[in-house]
């Protein structure tokens, strides 16, 4: 599971939906929920909040659906295809970020969820 600041650093790969500066201080919770430990990350210039989440079980038993799109993910690095959940995120009610690493180079990415796609 990544550390909080290996989460703060790959952060600061995505804008803040609000100010678009990429400036975040992790807040991490208590809270657990079923498969998901829970961070709040929070945009150093606007303060702006939201969640981020890395799994405490693996993801091919909770979301089969995102295993599967993980697996045929393309590494911008080696073109590759196949990549494991490191987290996600959701800056805003329509975006939903996976950072995830490719399991044969070890580059580390990050690509929006497809759901938007199912709706
Ligand atoms: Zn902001
Ligand atoms: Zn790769």
């Amino acid at each position: 599971m990544p550390s909080v600041v290996e989460i703060q650093e790959r952060l600061a790969q995505i804008p803040c939906p609000i100010c678009k500066k990429s400036n975040f201080v992790m807040h991490p919770r208590s809270d657990q929920s079923y498969a998901e430990a829970l961070y709040t990350a929070q945009c150093a210039d606007c303060h702006y909040t939201f969640q981020v989440s890395t799994l405490t079980k693996p993801i091919h038993q909770t979301d089969p659906d995102v295993a599967q799109w993980l697996g045929s993910l393309g590494c911008p690095s080696c073109q590759k295809q196949g990549a494991e959940m490191n987290f996600r995120c959701v800056p805003s009610v329509r975006d939903c970020y996976y950072f995830v690493t490719c399991q044969s180079c070890r580059h580390p990415f990050y690509e929006k969820s497809p759901m938007e796609a199912f709706e």
